[in-house]
Formats: structure tokens, sequence, C-alpha cells
């Protein structure tokens, strides 16, 4: 490359996309570019110190780690320059050409199917250099790499087609961002415009930012202060800057402890789940810091995954800074301070529960699957996790909710099960025939109605000593219950299921009379290791070959007028009987979702109602 021709490049198709959308579409909350580059300074300057740790051969070792941002009314320009890592040719090819990072298209993505508010999610995204062409028409980006072996380069665009590089003497480590601002931005030339938006938007910066030449923000590490010393507003203002978060903060954690660790946290959850939002799964979002100085902005094996929607910081004194990714995985210091943080996330979720259901409730809503997963794989902490689980359950009114807690409290005398069933909704849980017998002893029983409540409550097991029972299953002991009304007797009871067994081959496990009915004849029950209506259509839906006969023990009411009929007509009218047995076990699994093929059932309910109707 000569200094005198600039080399001439053009966008990736995806990136020229992009800035079509920045530039055209976005028309709202154009200031929230300056918190983009200020924070891409920031970022910027975070990475050189982080290498100043293991490289000895760094250009300019001794240029202060500031933000200078300089404005000139007159030639309308606004300038952004740091001493960060700066980038090579290829680096500003790579980063500022093409689409480097998955985040653009996740973008474009969520742009192009017209979820949320683009302008919102400038940030979030990772596209925010880009940013600087809603207020400019041509930007230039002077850069000189770290590499002691770099070279002074100057790229700039009009953010329409392309772009051109050029080589540049006079440039010092770092990058310089030199916008040349629309007619109709003019604005942001001005000193007092843009002191307003980097004290509203970047105050929690951790280096010093100079706005022509004077210093502007506070440096501070939040989570090193005293909690007393810290407002709402403080603690929100970080939480949004610093964690790039656009909501509210719905919860926060913030402490520091000596032992066995010193560790300073200030954790926050958020109001909006992104996940929820059609986003996908997002990245751990507490950063790890070592005595202010970021060691890993998402640490991946710093808390459990399901951890993963809480947002802020962690710094232990105790990290080595040049400990390195890898070594992280295996570190058991890094295992030891997660360790301590998800045990008091988890705490603080406990009381803030118990202090404002209601709230919780609401927060709850939205954020339940990852309690869930916490369940499923969190080991270490899975029963401390199952107390956050909220539902519905017989004791509660509808719409309201309970916790595991305050299932137990409730117990009966000698009760060491908890039950539960499974169901699309509680209407239909109610309606179900496994109800009935519960809810006439007093047992209280819990309604689990999200598709992925099975394999948490599998994963779970028990909850303070008490199995989780799910009252579908057989082998469930319920103690007598006195009935009134005639019944069969011991004997008849036992050749009408004999004689059922025995018609019903096959299709039932077993046939006995239940302790369990009140108002229905029959009742088609799972045996204890078979899979439940809500597995099986997973099953289903994971593999179109899946075939499982449902195998079911059959229990009878020998109080039942119908039950007592059939141990007449066995008799009497044996043809009848045997249509009636199977009706009544079609009807059983029906009631149970567990027909699968209902053409024999059709039929056969056809030639009954001829035979009703005098055949
Ligand atoms: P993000 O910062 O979220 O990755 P951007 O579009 O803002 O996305 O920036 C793209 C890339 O350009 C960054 O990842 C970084 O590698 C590089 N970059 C941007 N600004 C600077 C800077 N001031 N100094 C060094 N590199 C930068």
């Amino acid at each position: 490359m000569s200094d005198h021709t600039p080399e001439k490049h053009v966008f990736q198709a995806e990136i020229q996309q992009l800035l079509d959308l920045v530039v055209h579409s976005l028309y709202t909350d154009k200031e929230i570019f300056i918190r983009e580059l200020i924070s891409n300074a920031s970022d910027a300057m975070e990475k050189l110190r982080h290498i100043e740790g293991t490289e000895k051969n760094i250009h300019q070792p001794t240029l202060p780690l500031e933000i200078h941002i300089t404005t000139d009314e007159e030639a309308k320009t606004l300038t952004i320059a740091d001493h960060g890592i700066g980038m090579t040719h290829d680096e500003l090819v790579k980063n500022l050409g093409t689409i480097a990072h998955s985040g653009t298209k996740a973008f474009l993505k969520a742009a192009k199917e017209g979820n949320a508010n683009p302008g919102n999610m400038i940030g979030q995204f990772g596209v925010g250099f880009y940013s600087a062409f809603m207020v400019s028409d041509m930007v230039s980006v002077h850069s000189r790499s770290w590499h002691s072996d770099g070279a002074g380069l100057v790229w700039t665009s009009d953010g329409k087609s392309g772009y051109e590089i050029e080589d540049s003497t006079d440039q010092d480590r770092g990058a310089k961002i030199v916008m040349h601002l629309k007619e109709d931005c003019a604005e942001y030339a001005g000193e007092s415009r843009i002191k307003h938006l980097i004290e509203t938007y970047s105050n929690f910066v951790g280096f010093p930012i100079l706005l022509n030449g004077k210093r502007i923000n506070e440096v501070e590490a939040l989570w090193l202060k005293n909690k007393s010393d810290i407002t709402d507003d403080q603690y929100k203002a970080f939480y949004q800057f610093a964690c790039k978060a656009f909501d509210e903060p719905s919860y926060r954690l913030h402490f520091s402890a000596d032992a066995p660790l010193a560790i300073n946290a200030l954790v926050f959850s958020p109001s909006e789940n992104p996940e929820r939002m059609g986003f996908g799964k997002t990245d751990c979002g507490v950063a790890l810091y070592s005595r202010k100085v970021l060691i890993d902005p998402s640490p991946k094996d710093l808390l459990p995954e399901w951890m993963r929607f809480m947002k802020g910081v962690v710094d232990s004194a105790d990290l080595p800074l040049n400990i390195s990714r890898e070594t992280m995985q295996d570190s058991a210091l890094i295992r030891k301070l997660g360790t301590v943080i998800s045990k008091r996330v988890i705490k603080m979720f406990e009381k803030e529960a118990e202090n404002d259901p209601d709230k919780y409730r609401g927060f709850y809503r939205k954020f339940d699957r990852y309690f869930k997963e916490g369940v499923a794989t969190d080991y270490a902490n899975r029963e401390q996790l199952a107390k956050l689980l909220r539902f519905e359950s017989s004791m509660t009114e509808p719409g309201a909710v309970c916790g595991f807690t305050d299932y137990v409290s409730r117990v009966r005398d000698g009760q060491d099960s908890i039950y539960y069933l499974v169901g699309p909704s509680r209407e239909q849980i109610e309606s179900s025939p496994y109800i009935e017998a519960f809810k006439s002893r007093g047992l209280e029983v819990v309604y689990f109605t999200d598709a992925v409540d099975e394999y948490v409550v599998d994963s779970l097991g028990s909850f303070d000593g008490k199995k989780l029972v799910s009252v579908r299953h057989g082998g469930v002991e319920l103690d007598e219950q006195a009935v009134d009304g005639d019944s069969l007797s011991a004997d008849e009871t036992t050749s009408l299921c004999d004689f059922l067994k025995e018609e019903l081959g096959d299709r039932v496990v077993s046939v006995a009379s239940g302790k369990r009915l009140v108002e229905n004849p029959v009742i088609a029950l799972v045996p204890a290791d078979g899979m439940s209506p809500q597995m099986r259509q997973m099953m289903k839906a994971m593999d179109e070959n899946f075939k499982d006969e449902v195998k079911v023990e059959l229990e009878i009411n020998p109080r039942h007028p119908l039950i007592r009929k059939l141990a007449e007509a066995k008799d009497s009218n044996p043809d009848l009987a045997k249509l009636v047995s199977h009706q009544l076990l079609d009807n059983a699994l029906i009631a149970a979702g567990l027909l699968e093929d209902a053409r024999d059932t059709i039929s056969r309910m056809n030639t009954l109602m001829q035979k009703a109707m005098g055949d």
C-alpha cells in the first residue's frame, strides 16, 4: 500500500443492510451512539490493561488510559480517542467491514422480524460502532495497534457502499474516531450537549473521560463502595450502563466478604427476560474482575448456567490478573467463588420472595424457566432452588400460587409424599379422575401445568425428605375411607376383577378394586415405571416411529352403580358385559389422555347405543 493511493474496499452485504437499517430506520434515540463509542473505547483499554499483564512489547507503553473527546462546532465534528489496543490493517477490515461477530447477524434477524425496537437493541447486539453513521455522513477511524510492528492507518467511510484505508504517520497507539456530523445532527458538536450525554450514559466507565481537556466522569467501581453510600438511582444507572441493560433491575444483591475469599459482588436480576422475547440463549451476564480490572466479561465457568440471566460484577482480589480462560475452567478458586455467589443469589431470591410474594410472583412468571433448569441441572443447589418454584395446587385459589415450603407446612400427620399431577391446565387437572380421591381425603395435590415440569419433578425426586409422587401412578397407598351406599361384596369384586382381566387381556397390567374412586366407575393408572401422557407426547414428537404399548392398571369402584350392574351382567348377559368392559377401559384411557386410536371405541359405542335403544 502506498501513502498516496487509498485502498478501496466494499462492505460485506450484511454490513450494508445493517448500515441501511441504522441510517434510515432508526430515527429515535440517535444519541446512544455516544455511549456505544465510549464503550468501545473503554473495551479497547480494558483489553490493553489485560494484555499488559503478559506482554512486554507494547507500543507506547506509557500512554495514559483515558478517553479524550473533542467537539468542534465550526467544523461540525466530534472526535472520540482512546489509547487502547487499536487495530491492525486486517483488524480494521475484519472488525469494521465484515460481520465479525454473531451479534450483528442476530440483530439483523431480529430487526427483520420486527422484534422490538432496533434503537434499543443496537448496543445489546454489539453493532455499536455503526451507530456513528446515524449522526455522521463521514466517519474516519485513525488507528495504531498495540503490536510493536504495527503502523498508523486511517479507515474512512461515508457509510454507504464501502470504505478506504490509508497510511497515516502521526497516529498514537489506540483508536480515534472522527465523526463529520450530518447537517441535522450538528448539535453533537456542542460541548454542553455532549457533556450532558456523557453524564447520562457513561458515568460509570472505568476510565477517565475528558471533554475538550476537562475531566467529566467519576471513575468509580460501585461494587467496591459501601452500600449505605449508594442510592437506588445510582444502582439503576450502574445496572443500565455497566451491564448494558435496557430495563429496570428487579432485584439486586450487593455484598462483600473476606473469608473464605475476598469478594465484592454486585449482581442484578433484570425485569425483562430476553430469552422469552425470542433472542436465543444469552451468555453469562456477570463479569469477573480482580481489583477493578476486567478478567472476563462473560465467564463461562463461574456461575451455574441457569444463572445466565443475572447481570453484574464479581470482583475478587484473590484472583491472579493473568488467569486465562483455560485455567479458569479447572480452577478451584473460580469454583469456590461461583459456589459462594450462587448460594447468596438463591438466598436473596428466597428472602425477596418471602418479603414480597406478589412482586416475586410477577418476576417468577417471566423467569421460571431458569429456576426449573436449575433444579434439573444444578445438583449442588437443587433443594434450595426447589424452594423458589411456584405453582397452583388443590389448596390454592385459581390464579394464586404457593411453593413446596407452603405445601410441606400443610401436610397431614404422617404424610411422607408430596402429591402432584402434570396437565395442560388447572381446569383439565381438576376434571381428571385422579384428583378426587386426594381431595376427599384432604390431601393437597400440586398442579404442574408447564411442559417442562414433568422433567423438573423427575430430577428433583423429593423435597424436604418427602417423595414427589404423581397421583396418576398406581401404587399410592391411601387410607380407607368410609363411603356411604351399597357396594359389591369382597367376593363379587374379586370375581368381577378376574372377569375384566380375562376379557381385557394385554390391554391392562392388572385390575383391582380401588380406594380412590368416589364419582367415577373406573380409573386408569400409569404403572410407577410407566410414561405420563406428556412424556409420551414428547417422545412421539421426537421420533415418529415411537410406539409404546399403553398398559395401565385399572381400578374399579365397587360402589358405582355401573360396576354393580356389570357384575350382574357378566353372568346374565356376557356379550354385553364384554362390550361394556372394553368401553369402560377406553373411557378411562380417554380421561387419562392415553387413548391412542379411537376407531374401535367409536364402532363399539355405536353397537352399545343400538343395544340401549332396544336392538
Ligand atoms: P462490539 O464492540 O460490540 O464488538 P462494534 O460494532 O461496536 O461491536 O465494534 C466492532 C469491533 O471493532 C469491536 O469488537 C472491536 O474489535 C473493534 N473496535 C471498535 N472500536 C474500537 C476501538 N476504539 N479500539 C479498538 N477496537 C475497536
